[in-house]
């Protein structure tokens, strides 16, 4: 696809997502808030299938993982130790002419020349740091002592505590911590919707282990992390892995591999995994005073672990599923025309709604009430969504637009009117193949959950 394809397809993406309720422009009816966005009710749901099956695989299925939930407003002493205060930054770059502010990576370069991208003109500052924490206040004093940070990521946390929860879940090395939340940066132009954002959600695993297991683990989480993104339903095709060059990695990292994407707006980052050493631990042992080693029963020695850290962004994940899913194909309409149909194809595991159940006829009392009692029945086990109005064939459309995997219409054969053989017995529709199968409504909810865990 060119450039230009894509740039339409990422508008209609970005159309699609309003329309149906997936992402919101924050505060839109003030105008928006730069680099903040809301998630409406599919967008919400998607969100929450991610970081949901995130926290099972890293969690729930792993007897070597722990989680924990930290709070945002963070100590300034911890980013200080962290090294954030003083270089958290990104280089920015001001225009003179038409007062944009830049990062300096966005600078072009015309024979020579540093070029402003939004009005071409070539009056620009030098490239100075600008940090990229949040600051505030806390408590009614608003002096240097009441400074406190809203996390640029969650993983400072996981290091400050890594003492408590060493202690309270007993675990032997080598073990995880892992976090989901909110984390906040000030990014210099926030840009390609949600991907670059100024408030956002991380999940990350602080993978702690012994020094010579790190080049090991650091391999074993790049797998790891694939399978992920494949079994929610990304092609192994449009992931990449970049290995960071020594030059571009943090000075303490030994290893570092970002995971990439082919979003329309270009190959972006998804999540990154590095191997961080020991490097957090000690500048948070040496700045707090607190022992934070862990002392091998075996060999009886104290040492301070290393740690592997798999880094994900939850809003870069939920774009990478819609952009992924987003494709049209051709489907007769009610009058067996062809049409073209919009369909997202989420993996049914991430679909927000699994189940459409659609009564042929509203206006047939018998049809609605087994209807209902199908919504009642499946309700249990997954989120599903009645619909009776409107012809049957536009309720299809209407949720294939939203990706929804499965559509369950209860007809006259339902109730047994032309065949007892097909009492109690349903169609369910498959989005994808537009198959149709008879099933029986007590059988729904089982071939449902196979399909949908
Ligand atoms: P980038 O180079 O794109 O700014 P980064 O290398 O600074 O990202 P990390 O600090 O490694 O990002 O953060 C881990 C993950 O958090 C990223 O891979 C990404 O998924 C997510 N993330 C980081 N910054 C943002 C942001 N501004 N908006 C949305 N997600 C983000």
């Amino acid at each position: 696809m060119d450039s230009k394809t894509d740039a339409q397809r990422m508008e209609k993406i970005v159309s699609l997502c309003k329309r149906r309720g997936f992402i919101f422009q924050s505060s839109e009816i003030y105008g928006g808030l730069s680099g903040c966005w809301d998630y409406g009710p599919l967008g919400v749901e998607l969100k929450r299938n991610v970081k949901n099956y995130w926290w099972r695989v890293i969690v729930h299925e792993r007897d070597d993982v722990v989680g924990m939930d930290g709070a945002i407003l963070t100590h300034p002493e911890v980013l200080k130790a962290s090294g954030h205060v003083e270089g958290f930054s990104d280089p920015m770059v001001d225009c003179r002419t038409c007062k944009a502010r830049l990062r300096a990576d966005q600078v072009i370069e015309k024979k020579g020349v540093r070029q402003c991208p939004n009005c071409g003109g070539s009056d620009l500052t030098e490239a100075r740091p600008f940090n990229l924490m949040f600051q505030t206040q806390m408590g009614a004093a608003a002096d240097e002592s009441s400074i406190a940070y809203l996390r640029p990521e969650t993983a400072q946390s996981i290091f400050v505590q890594f003492k408590n929860i060493l202690e309270v879940s007993r675990k032997k090395l080598p073990f995880g911590i892992a976090q989901i939340g909110k984390a906040f940066r000030n990014e210099i132009n926030p840009r390609n919707f949600t991907f670059r954002s100024r408030e956002f959600e991380q999940m990350e695993l602080e993978y702690f282990c012994r020094a010579e297991e790190g080049m090991t683990l650091l391999d074993y989480w790049l797998e790891e992390r694939l399978k992920f993104y494949e079994n929610i339903g990304i092609s192994r095709d449009r992931l990449h892995v970049k290995t960071v060059p020594d030059e571009e990695r943090a000075f303490y990292s030994k290893g570092t591999y970002d995971i990439e994407f082919d979003f329309p707006f270009g190959r972006q980052e998804l999540e990154g995994v590095a191997y961080r050493t020991d490097y957090d631990l000690l500048q948070h042992q040496k700045a707090s005073g607190k022992s934070l080693e862990y002392f091998d029963e075996e060999t009886k020695q104290r040492f301070v672990p290393h740690v592997v850290e798999p880094s994900a962004g939850v809003d870069r994940t939920v774009l990478a599923l819609i952009c992924e899913a987003y494709s049209t194909d051709e489907a007769p309409d009610e009058k067996g025309k062809m049409e073209t149909r919009l369909v997202l194809r989420f993996h049914p595991r991430m679909a927000p709604i699994k189940c459409g159940i659609f009564p042929l006829l509203k206006n047939n009392d018998q049809l609605v009430a087994k209807a209902k009692e199908i919504v009642g029945l499946l309700r249990a086990h997954m989120n599903i969504f009645y619909d009776e109005s409107g012809a049957i064939g536009r309720r299809y459309r209407r949720q294939d637009e939203v990706g929804t995997p499965f559509g369950v219409t209860i007809d006259f054969e339902t109730l047994g009117e032309r065949d007892a053989a097909l009492r109690d017995t349903v169609t369910l529709r498959e989005r994808d193949s537009m198959n149709q199968e008879r099933v029986a409504i007590k059988d729904l909810a089982g071939i449902l959950s196979a399909r949908i865990s």
